[in-house]
């Protein structure tokens, strides 16, 4: 990891999340030899069996702090010096920062800005410390059907209360960069889907509704349009990033290259439910209810930059990593219900 660089100790937060224990999980068993301590505050999007899962590593450690809580973080800070700060911690659904954005501009905003100043005071102004900023395709606002794919040079248009706090903490990190001398990675991603994602979310939520033959929820007419990542690829990508110590204060898109509407994942799900778990008749339960406020029509990626400079590349097997989520929730299905 970050070859010619001596890395030794990491920093991730938001590490009982579905999207920071797959970077926990993988890293701990390619990187044996780098510690890793994990800060989440336990919210309703972490399961304890994700806890239980990830204190099986042995270099793996744990803190239970509020990333609001400048104090607290101040002394993880000053205790350890870390030569990587990976920044997954958030408020993530776009349907609670409607219903209460508070929550979002305090854990996205203040969150991060407590983190950068942690990296100004206590590690020489970031320096031999790099933070990977981890943020949303949803910064770039929506698409039409004929607009071209977001690149990491599109104008920020968020929509959303989620959107827009993620935008203005991706703002504060080029400004701690630019100004402090932060060295900084931001990545923006698509939808990511796979194991352990919590149940607010499409896929899984559409899986666990046909699963306990309840109604379906779909907003409006369901076109609109998303582009999905799986969650290993996503990890993969940051690795990408990771190998060489070449990329400093950059942005990159990661997208999965494959554009579906919304209605069309949910009659994949249910197709592969009926035909091949024994469910019947899942169509019935879908029910198109009233819009989001603010629904964005289309996220699309383009990739290209991050495909260039790394090779890496999204698999191209969605169909696959859709039936390996979909097992997942089937043979795991109390893993969020205590
Ligand atoms: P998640 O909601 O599954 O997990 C978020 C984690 O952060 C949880 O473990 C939660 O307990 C923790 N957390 C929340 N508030 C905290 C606080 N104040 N202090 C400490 N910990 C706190 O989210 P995810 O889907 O894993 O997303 C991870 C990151 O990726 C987020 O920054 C999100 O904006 C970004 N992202 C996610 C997606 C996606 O499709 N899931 C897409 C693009 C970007």
């Amino acid at each position: 990891m970050i070859s010619g660089k001596n890395i030794k100790e990491v920093l991730v937060t938001g590490g009982n999340g579905f999207i920071g224990s797959h970077f926990i999980s993988q890293s701990c068993k390619k990187f044996s030899s780098i510690n890793f301590l994990n800060v989440d505050n336990l919210s309703y999007a972490a399961s304890p069996n994700t806890q239980n899962y990830l204190n099986q590593f042995k270099n793996y450690n744990f803190c239970n702090i509020d990333i609001t809580n400048a104090e607290k973080l101040k002394e993880i800070f000053s205790k350890k010096h870390f030569d990587l700060v990976v920044h997954f911690a958030a408020e993530s659904h776009v349907d609670n920062s409607i219903s209460s954005p508070i929550e979002f501009i305090n854990t996205n905003i203040i969150g991060t800005y407590n983190i950068l100043q942690c990296l100004v005071d206590n590690t020489n102004n970031g320096k031999n410390t790099l933070y990977h900023h981890i943020s949303t395709d949803e910064v770039f606002g929506s698409l039409n059907l004929n607009e071209d794919s977001f690149t990491e040079l599109s104008n920020f248009s968020p929509s959303s209360p989620y959107s827009a706090s993620k935008a203005c903490s991706d703002l504060l990190v080029e400004a701690w960069g630019k100004t402090f001398g932060i060295d900084y990675l931001i990545t923006n991603c698509s939808n990511n889907f796979g194991p352990r994602q919590y149940l607010e979310k499409l896929i899984p939520k559409t899986i666990m509704k046909i699963i306990s033959n309840e109604k379906i929820p779909v907003y409006g007419n369901g076109t609109n349009i998303r582009d999905w990542l799986y969650v290993d690829d996503h990890i993969e990508a940051i690795f990408s990033l990771y190998e060489e110590n070449r990329f400093i204060n950059e942005r990159f898109n990661i997208g999965g290259g494959h554009e579906i509407s919304n209605i069309e994942i949910i009659q994949a799900i249910v197709k592969i439910l009926d035909e091949e778990y024994g469910y019947k008749e899942s169509q019935d339960l879908i029910e198109f209810v009233e819009d989001r406020k603010g629904h964005d029509f289309r996220y699309s990626i383009n990739s290209s930059k991050i495909e260039k400079v790394t090779g890496w590349k999204a698999n191209e097997n969605f169909a696959e990593q859709l039936k390996i989520t979909i097992d997942w929730y089937i043979n795991n299905q109390d893993w969020w219900n205590n």
